[in-house]
């Protein structure tokens, strides 16, 4: 499949939503108010540096329309008077986020350099936002996923095995998807899978989303992404990357993942797996056939997770403390895992109002967990103790 393939203009009364949709791609080269350096496809570069300096990944990946300006490789200036979310903090600089785009609603980083940064990693829109003149629907944004930094971090863990774990809502699962598609379009022939506890999770959380998402993916420029809906629930991108998704309900199912090797696996919502899925899927993170061929030396694991769960202790034990029984885990190696604990503030897409209003009703330690990301709580050691209630009075027993 070519890597540039474009999909054709779509049928009906059609027109860009409007001349200035790259507008924002005007920006290109423009200095940035920031000094600090960014790195970029491994290399350091400054803010306000040549774009052909920059190279993003989808410049040398796609047919780019000679005829319109690039996406934007950095982020526009700060407008004058930005929409800032209350709650959320930028976890690089501390600063708040703005609203950068209200159709569909992206959040950057108020820091130019921030915003440069998480520009730096989004998938962009290739070919500009078309509208129906019968539909209301209107894109402004030059970015089909803006990622926060919570996602970019994940993406650029040092470590080989990461941990992203912390509050209820913190754009864990959707961020890590989004990522791993962008990990396929940038890196041909890479296999990444996607794992939930159950099929049921997998369909609500991902598959169900999967298939409008490909759909996007080609429309606007990212080569043929298919959708499959067999067995396996994949999604396959015309540079022979594919994202297969699994579940993993008990320990007899942990046998049929570990019989290919892998590029990423991604574990969403850790500790909800049985233990020995967090301890044998990951060693499977080895690069695949097709990525080796082609130069992958090595792959990496992301687990995702809320604290709470059957996994816990030992994803805590292997991630955060990082001091598992030698007894049990003799080769363990601490320096390849790695622990990035999230937070509700991390998310500016969550409404300010979230945690008293969607988390509020939780038991103490369930709310210590899923509010603060607390994995020194353990549901189930809270409880209030009633002796008329939890005291049996056997007949015959003193
Ligand atoms: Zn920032």
């Amino acid at each position: 499949m070519p890597l540039n393939y474009r999909p054709p203009p779509p049928t009906g009364t059609r027109k860009p939503v409007r001349e200035s949709i790259w507008s924002i791609g005007a920006e290109l080269g423009s200095p940035s108010t920031s000094n600090a350096d960014i790195e970029v496809n491994g290399r350091v570069v400054r803010p306000d540096a040549p774009v052909d300096l920059i190279d993003p990944w989808w410049a040398t990946t796609v047919r780019l329309d000679p005829d319109q300006p690039p996406p934007p490789v950095i982020a526009p200036p700060i407008p004058a008077n930005p929409l800032i979310h209350g709650v959320a903090k930028c976890r690089w600089c501390g600063g708040p986020f703005y609203r950068v785009h209200a159709q569909p609603p992206q959040w950057l980083c108020l820091t130019q350099a921030c915003a440069d940064r998480q520009v730096l990693n989004a998938i962009p829109r290739i070919v500009p936002a078309l509208y129906d003149d019968e539909s209301t629907l209107s894109l402004d944004s030059p970015w089909l996923f803006l990622p926060l930094p919570l996602n970019v971090d994940i993406a650029d863990s040092p470590f080989k095995r990461t941990l992203l774990a912390g509050a209820a809502g913190s754009s864990k699962s959707f961020g890590a998807r989004w990522m791993a598609y962008r990990e396929c379009l940038k890196r041909p022939g890479i296999r990444v899978l996607l794992m939930r506890q159950t099929y049921d999770e997998l369909a609500k959380n991902h598959t169900n989303f999967m298939p409008a998402e490909a759909q996007q993916l080609q429309t606007f420029g990212h080569g043929t992404v298919r959708f499959t809906s067999g067995n396996y629930k994949a999604l396959l991108f015309g540079n022979g990357a594919a994202l297969l998704t699994g579940y993993c309900a008990n320990d007899a199912d942990v046998s049929k993942h570990l019989g290919a090797d892998w590029d990423l696996i991604i574990i969403e919502e850790a500790v909800n797996l049985p233990t020995k899925a967090i301890t044998d899927i990951p060693t499977r993170d080895r690069a695949s056939p097709t990525a080796r061929a082609l130069g992958a030396m090595d792959g990496k694991t992301w687990l995702l997770s809320n604290p709470g769960g059957q996994s816990m202790l030992t994803i805590s034990d292997f991630y955060i403390t990082k001091n598992p029984s030698v007894e049990d885990y003799p080769s363990y190696d601490p320096e390849i895992h790695g622990y990035i604990p999230a937070t509700l503030e991390d998310n500016p897409y969550l409404a300010e109002d979230f945690a008293t209003k969607n988390l509020s009703g939780l038991s103490a330690a369930r709310y210590a967990q899923l509010r603060h990301g607390d994995w020194t709580v353990f549901t189930g050691q809270f409880f209030d103790f009633d002796p008329t209630v939890h005291v049996a009075v056997i007949p015959g027993v003193a």
